[in-house]
């Protein structure tokens, strides 16, 4: 059981703006931005108050970090290539 703890804790501090302690049972989402790039480590997102998010075409969207969310304020068509039909 430690490894699998330790191989956690390497997988999750990839992403530095993780979190630091998302409460247990938070739903999760998709972080589109990475899902774009195939960047697989940050892709689920723990919904929390603090987890950044934006709202485009009606829908709200959630993300890993600010500077995804600032990715997607550029060009959120970019990421979500079915918005708007
Ligand atoms: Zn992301």
């Amino acid at each position: 059981m430690r490894i699998l703890a330790l191989a956690f804790i390497v997988i999750t501090s990839g992403c530095a703006s993780m979190p630091p302690s998302p409460p247990p049972g938070s739903p999760v989402q998709q972080c589109c931005v990475c899902k774009h790039r195939r960047d697989f480590a940050c892709l689920n997102v723990r919904v929390t108050p603090a987890t950044p998010r934006a709202v485009y075409e009606g829908r709200p969207y959630y993300f890993c970090g600010e500077s995804c969310l600032c990715e997607f304020q550029k060009n959120a068509r970019r990421f979500v290539p079915d918005a708007g039909r």
